[in-house]
Formats: C-alpha cells, sequence, structure tokens
C-alpha cells in the first residue's frame, strides 16, 4: 500500500509551495490508489503556534485536498501531531545510545564547544548543556534515486555528527521526521527540494535503526519573476492571501498543478487529472510563478462555473472576509449571471455588484464631476423618473426601450443619459449591463435611486 504524507510545520502561513507539495502528494496517493496522510511537525516549540496548524487544516479543506489520517482524522498511525509523540521517539534514541550509534554531548558555557561525549547518561554534568548526537558513520557513499531529480550520491564525509535530542529534551526534525516516516508506514516522501541536503542525513538515520528508507521525490522550488525563490518580494505567496483576493479554490488548484508538471495552458478541474498524474513527468527545473496566468485561469472558472456555483463560492468569500450580503439568494445570482464574464476573481466580482445590495453607496467622484455637477442633470433625473413611473415592462428588452425613451427627450446626448442613469442606480460608471441592471432592480428600486441622485 503507498502511503505518502504532508508534513507541514506551524511556524507560519501556509505557503502555495507548501500547498502544491501537498497537492502532489494527493495525486499520488489518488493514482496509486495509496493513503495521504497530513502530519503537523510542530518539534519547534518557540515557532509554532495552533493557530497556523489551524490554518492549514482548514486551508487544506478550502482547497479540496482530502486527507485519510491527520490530528484531525485519527487512523492507525497516530497520533499526528509531533509534540504528542514525545515518548516514541525516546524510545529509539536510547536505541540508538545503547547501540552506540549516537551518543550524549555536554557542552561548554557557549553551547559551542563539546567537553565531554558519552553513550551514558552523564549524571556529573547534569547541570550543562546536553544534547544526543548522532554519530555520522565516516567513508560511505549515501546513494539514492530521486523520483523527480534521478541519482544522487553524497559522501557522508561531508556531514559532521548532528543533534537528535536538543538538552531541552525535545527531538529535532531530522530525527522525527525517519521515525514518523517508518512508523506511519510511508512508503514516498515527496517534498521541497530545499529539505534536498536533509535526505543523506535521514537515510543515515534509516540504516542506522535498521530500517528501510522510503522513497524519495523532490520538487523544485518556485520561483518569482527574477529566478530567486517566491517570496514576499514578488507578491502575495500565503494561501491566505489568494483566499482573500478571491481566487476560486480549484482555480488556484488548477494553476498549482500546471505549474511544473502539465506544461500545457489548461482549464480543467484539477480533481479530474489524477489518470494522467505520473511523478517522473514531474519537471525537475524551477517553474515560475506568473501571476497573470493564475488569474487568466481563475476568470476562465469563473466564466464556465454555473452561477449557482459561484454564488457559493461568493458567499464563502464573503463570509471569509466578513462581508454581509443583504439581499436574497436569486437576486446575487441575477447579479453573478451578467456580471461572471467581466470579472477575473469573487473580490472582483464583490466589487463590480455589490452596490445592488445596498443604497447608500457614495458616488464615484468622476460620477460626479461628469454628470452630477452638469446643468443639464437633474432635468434629466426628472424626465427619467417621470417616464420609468409611467413604464410597466421591466424586461431587459423593456428596460430598453423605456431607455430609449429617455434619450429621446434630447435632455443631452445619448450617451451622457445612459451614464447618467447608470451611475444613479449604482454609483459608478463602469457596471453590468444597463438594461440588466433597470430589469434586476425593479421598477420602485429604481425610482428610489434616481432620486436619491436627484436630491
Ligand atoms: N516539516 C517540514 C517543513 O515544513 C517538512 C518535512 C518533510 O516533508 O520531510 O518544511
Amino acid at each position: 500500500m503507498i502511503r505518502v504524507r504532508f508534513a507541514p510545520s506551524p511556524t507560519g502561513y501556509l505557503h502555495v509551495g507548501g500547498l502544491r507539495t501537498a497537492l502532489f502528494n494527493w495525486y499520488f496517493a489518488k493514482k496509486n490508489n495509496g493513503k495521504f496522510i497530513l502530519r503537523i511537525e510542530d518539534t519547534d516549540t518557540e515557532r509554532s503556534k495552533k493557530e497556523y496548524e489551524d490554518m492549514i487544516l482548514e486551508e487544506m479543506k478550502w482547497a479540496g485536498l482530502d486527507y485519510d489520517e491527520g490530528p484531525d482524522k485519527v487512523g492507525e498511525y497516530g497520533p499526528y501531531r509531533q509534540t504528542e509523540r514525545y515518548e516514541i521517539y525516546k524510545k529509539y534514541i536510547l536505541k540508538l545510545l545503547e547501540e552506540k550509534k549516537a551518543y550524549y554531548a555536554v557542552y561548554d558555557e557557549n553551547q559551542e564547544n563539546i567537553i565531554y561525549k558519552s553513550y551514558e547518561y552523564p549524571e556529573k554534568y547534569k547541570d550543562k548543556s546536553i544534547t544526543v548526537n548522532f554519530k555520522v558513520p565516516k567513508n560511505q557513499k549515501i546513494k539514492f534515486t530521486d523520483m523527480i531529480k534521478g541519482e544522487l550520491e553524497f559522501d557522508s564525509n561531508i556531514f559532521d555528527d548532528f543533534v537528535i535530542l536538543r538538552s531541552n529534551g525535545v527531538p529535532v526534525y531530522q530525527f522525527t521526521v525517519v521515525i514518523d516516516d517508518y512508523l506511519m508506514k510511508i512508503t514516498h516522501v515527496i517534498r521541497g527540494e530545499d529539505h534536498i541536503s536533509n535526505t543523506p542525513k535521514q537515510i543515515m538515520l534509516y540504516n542506522a535503526l535498521g530500517v528501510k528508507s522510503p522513497e524519495f521525490g523532490h520538487l523544485s522550488l518556485i520561483l518569482g519573476e527574477d529566478k530567486t525563490p517566491l517570496s514576499k518580494r514578488h507578491g502575495g505567496t500565503a494561501v491566505t492571501y489568494f483566499r482573500k483576493e478571491g481566487y476560486l479554490p480549484h482555480a488556484l488548484m488548477n494553476y498549482l498543478s500546471v505549474l511544473g508538471w502539465n506544461a500545457e495552458n489548461q482549464i480543467y478541474n484539477f480533481k479530474e487529472k489524477i489518470e494522467d498524474f505520473n511523478i517522473n513527468d514531474v519537471s525537475p527545473r524551477s517553474a515560475v510563478f506568473d501571476y497573470k496566468k493564475l488569474l487568466w485561469i481563475d476568470e476562465e472558472h469563473l466564466r464556465n462555473e454555473e452561477d449557482e456555483k459561484i454564488y457559493q463560492f461568493f458567499m464563502n468569500w464573503c463570509n471569509y472576509n466578513d462581508i454581509e450580503i443583504k439581499a436574497d439568494e436569486k437576486l446575487v445570482i441575477k447579479t453573478i449571471s451578467i456580471s461572471k464574464s467581466k470579472v477575473s476573481t469573487l473580490k472582483q466580482l464583490f466589487e463590480f455588484i455589490e452596490n445592488y445590495f445596498r443604497d447608500d453607496f457614495e458616488y464615484e467622484e468622476i460620477y460626479i464631476k461628469k454628470f452630477v455637477e452638469k446643468e443639464w442633470f437633474k432635468s434629466l433625473m426628472q424626465k427619467s423618473i417621470e417616464i420609468i413611473k409611467k413604464a410597466e415592462d421591466f424586461s431587459i428588452d423593456g428596460a430598453g426601450k423605456t431607455l430609449q425613451k429617455i434619450a429621446e427627450e434630447k435632455i443631452t446626448g445619448k450617451k451622457n443619459t445612459f451614464q447618467s442613469i447608470r451611475g444613479a442606480l449604482l454609483g459608478k460608471l463602469v457596471t453590468p449591463g444597463l438594461y440588466e441592471t433597470i430589469a434586476i432592480l425593479g421598477k420602485e428600486e429604481v425610482i428610489k435611486r434616481l432620486e436619491r441622485a436627484l436630491n
């Protein structure tokens, strides 16, 4: 049984690179009818925070990456949070000490130099700083075939002995990751290439424990346009950022799967690509994160999605951003229907349609300057109200005819007439179609809004 894991450290926001690692693990598990495990690596107790962990779990759900086992999804191999596994690690640390593959190291005052080493606990130094260090074997070739990078070989002599248990009793990542991958029966470790130099150390630990090491696959880093690792300098990098900006979760996942795997510009449901996924096709070269392309993919998904579905995503987005929409579902769906092809994200959608749901909006300055302040504006509004009051047909066609009638009064030019009414109805000059807007708002609301602009 294939078992893979995503093992984030809850020391900050989930980075899109991390989400991509999770996605490729998810694909690999699904493709091979295996299991996908989520493990929280929180042994860096100073930097780890529960709120980051909660955010990671929540964002995995948002992204649609379901896992079979995890801190909130109990399985056979838990607990799935490293700080709850100290007793387990202790057992293996003692085993390595017993077999003289690790030793206690006593440090001087500055914590720099080792002043004493022993396989037994150095009682006489118990007031000093004592760690357990792994004894790196000399003159060994550490070889492995990386599923993405190919054959790799390291000389063990380039590594110094390294700490596996800190003086405060907390084991380090390098060690816990090996114990957990072993006990959780992980068959393939797919992670970022920033871990590639850790892999030989971990293989030496597997060897020392006398257990088989998993297969490894290291994903190339995601870069910014200037070819340095993607960071805040390039734009938002946290999943939270893309969520706030109103990207559809499946659009972000679509883009992340395109990045470094599927070279063509394809718009697809990432969950339908499982059969096509092959870890050997993942590019060993770094991929450049293209914000414009992501925007384009999001736009395409918005256009292709059913209005009712977008409504759900839209309301979730509003909820996430503490925005309350005071309008019934039907009205919101209607506005989505006439707007979705004109925006690229849910945030833009919100900005485009928010004024349908409220009548206390401010008018854009340019609207006031170019229209409201013109000498003909008041008579145009009065005439419009008069004609609209008499109108009966508020279908899209009917609205068109009514507008035509208002324009024929020639209080100002046709374009000015339309823009003046548009601004009065929605406060802005770039809006969804004017006929549709009148049809959606209906007679009463249209009159109310024109009267408001008049005063
Ligand atoms: N906890 C590590 C990190 O967040 C990942 C370790 C691994 O995948 O082996 O970078």
